[in-house]
């Protein structure tokens, strides 16, 4: 894909961790050659890139915490037993996202894409592996525990809105914050307004078009401040110009509020706004890439 590099070559950038084997290469008088100084300035201009990147990322929300790992997949295995015989639908899925990042999960219909949300968010189990969210090692809580982490921590935009009906756009996003023992009336129409609808509060989800209740459904998911928010197709019910609107508004929030981002699509275009994708093939991860600084 071009633009970007391998996780690899995109972690290696973080601040205190490059170059090492260049460092080490350079150093005794068996490593002094002609080609040395052309070769200083080039590891310099480096430094001094990764510096002010390292500058810019502090003044973002989030600051320090962009360096912590936020979501953790270890060695993930998801299996299914249907008709007596066992299908692996996940294998060995293991990557590290950090605090404040955009990752979208892409492949094809099939390919495991919201199986391995399921699991992430820890609203499923995994046959093998591990999920450590914000910390908190998944596998070793129980339902409950799993459930107050989500509560806690965690928001979800789905595919098909799932607004309540008989409840206005300001009530589907003021009611979970009721739950919580807060009053939310005025977060609501703050957050209502944030996503572009201040004046459609008082309108039912079936007088709203289908881009405007996505828009309710992010404003509800963002709701409750949650480190990090999953989404499962949020654009796969919307035509191209409101699936273009929602993903660009959840860009905006990462940015702005520092809210880990975690996108299924198998949209390649709505994919390409993430810093991070790894497409996932038959239940492996084929590739994991880094958005050039560049395309940020
Ligand atoms: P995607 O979201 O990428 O379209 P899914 O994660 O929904 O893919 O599904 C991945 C594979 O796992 C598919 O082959 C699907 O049929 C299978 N699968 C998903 N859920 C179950 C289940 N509960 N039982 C058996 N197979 C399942
Ligand atoms: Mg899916």
């Amino acid at each position: 894909m071009a633009g970007r590099s391998s996780a690899g070559r995109g972690r290696a950038e973080a601040p205190g961790t490059a170059d090492a084997g260049e460092g080490v290469a350079a150093i005794g008088p068996a490593a002094r050659s002609p080609r040395q100084a052309p070769r200083e300035d080039a590891t310099s201009a480096r430094a001094a890139a990764r510096a002010a990147r390292f500058a810019d990322m502090m003044a973002r929300p989030g600051g320090l915490d962009r360096f912590m790992s936020i979501l953790r997949s270890e060695s993930l295995t998801r299996a299914y037993v249907s008709g007596g015989r066992e299908i692996t639908v996940l294998r060995d899925i293991t990557f590290d996202l950090e605090a404040g990042g955009f990752l979208a999960i892409t492949g094809p219909s099939g390919s495991g894409k919201s199986t391995l949300l399921g699991l992430l968010a820890g609203l499923d189990r995994p046959t093998r592996g591990r999920v450590v969210l914000d910390g908190h090692d998944l596998s070793t809580l129980t339902e409950d525990a799993r459930a107050r982490v989500r509560t806690a921590k965690v928001g979800f935009v789905f595919q098909s809105f799932h607004l309540v009906p008989t409840l206005t756009a300001r009530e589907n996003v003021q009611v979970p914050l009721e739950l919580r023992g807060e009053d939310g009336r005025t977060r609501a129409e703050e957050l209502l307004q944030r996503v572009g609808l201040a004046d459609r509060g008082h309108h039912y989800p079936a007088q709203l078009s289908g881009g405007e209740q996505q828009r309710v459904a992010v404003a509800r998911a963002f709701a409750h401040r949650p480190k990090i928010l999953f989404a499962d197709e949020p654009t796969g019910n919307l035509d191209a110009a409101n699936g273009a609107n929602v993903v660009a508004l959840l860009g905006e929030l990462n940015r702005e509020l520092g809210t880990t981002l975690v996108l299924v699509t198998h949209d390649p275009d709505l994919a390409a706004r993430a810093r991070r994708v790894v497409r996932l093939r038959d239940g492996v991860v084929v590739e994991d890439a880094v958005a050039a600084e560049a395309t940020r």
